[in-house]
């Protein structure tokens, strides 16, 4: 048996794995943020002994996180849930649980619940992407995660686009992110003249019933998802792209932003499918269990 949990940002979900990948158990509880690091460490170990109670036997654990662990240093860098940012997680919980635990960047558990059990089992190279509150992604190769030598694999969501386009949180400006990623689509919207409130869901909705703000802005938005998937798609040339988080919902991205990559893409043909996920907001959390073989 084996325990994913996904420390998210709002909140910490857990799940018990079976070795034939299906779920015994699940438990949701709110992230507590205000609490600082102790109290997050608090509730990832109450978590655990709870999911272990129910699965009657000593688990191996696997932690998804926003961010990644610094290679160098041990702790976690890169991270939006900033009051992570310097803590050694991995060593502070694997001396709390007294076992060896696993830890990976959230959009590498997600690419990798998808080419093990979701939209991309059985390809050879999966790109799993996130595009949600922030562009993320992770790379699997039969089956393997793969982590380079700076744990920041498949961070395309920092790659420069435009240079001199919108200021990122990471201090550059014009990031993928700063693009392709739900509050970005909802920035321009409202830079280009419409409601400063308005989702990008919404926004979708919009352009198809013909209002012509959201439709610019969701074209320019299919644009540059054609243009950074397709840097993504000459350096990898992966068998499968799999789109994860709030924005995978978008219908047109499948289409009209799979026309935009085409374009891009240095070869004579496209082929490269480029599909929803299939285990939505469970991918992170069974990918995380994932990191252990079954
Ligand atoms: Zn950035």
């Amino acid at each position: 048996m084996r325990i994913g949990i996904d420390l998210g940002g709002t909140k910490t979900e857990g799940v018990v794995l079976d070795p034939d990948n299906a779920e015994i158990v699940r438990r949701r509880y709110p992230t507590p943020i205000n609490g600082g690091y102790p109290a997050i460490l608090n509730t990832i170990v109450s978590l655990v002994d709870e999911l272990q109670e129910h699965a009657g036997t000593p688990c191996r654990v696997g932690i998804g996180t926003p961010g990644a662990l610094s290679q160098k240093t041990g702790r976690i860098k890169n991270s939006n849930t900033t009051c992570l940012i310097n803590e050694p997680l991995q060593a502070d919980l694997s001396a709390l649980l007294k076992r060896e635990i696993r830890m990976e960047n959230d959009a590498n558990c997600f690419a990798l619940s998808e080419a093990i059990d979701g939209a991309g089992q059985g390809q050879g190279i999966v790109f799993g992407m996130i595009l949600g509150t922030g562009v993320g992604g992770g790379i699997v190769v039969n089956q393997q995660l793969l982590t380079g030598l700076q744990n920041i694999t498949g961070e395309w969501g920092h790659n420069p686009l435009y240079p001199d386009g919108p200021r990122c949180y990471c201090g550059r400006r014009g990031c993928i992110e700063t693009f392709l990623s739900g509050p970005a689509l909802a920035a321009d919207y409202a830079r280009r003249g419409g409601d400063s409130n308005t989702t990008a869901q919404t926004i979708t909705a919009l352009a198809e019933d013909n209002d012509p703000v959201a439709q610019e802005a969701l074209a320019v938005f299919l644009n540059c998802f054609g243009q950074a998937l397709a840097t993504i798609i000459n350096i990898l040339d992966p068998h499968v792209v799999v789109i994860g988080g709030g924005l995978s919902h978008i219908d047109a991205l499948y289409s009209r932003g799979r026309e935009a990559a085409a374009q891009y893409v240095f070869n004579d043909e496209f082929s490269t499918p480029i599909v929803s996920n299939m285990n939505g907001d469970s991918a992170g959390v069974r990918g995380a269990a994932q990191l252990w073989p079954a």
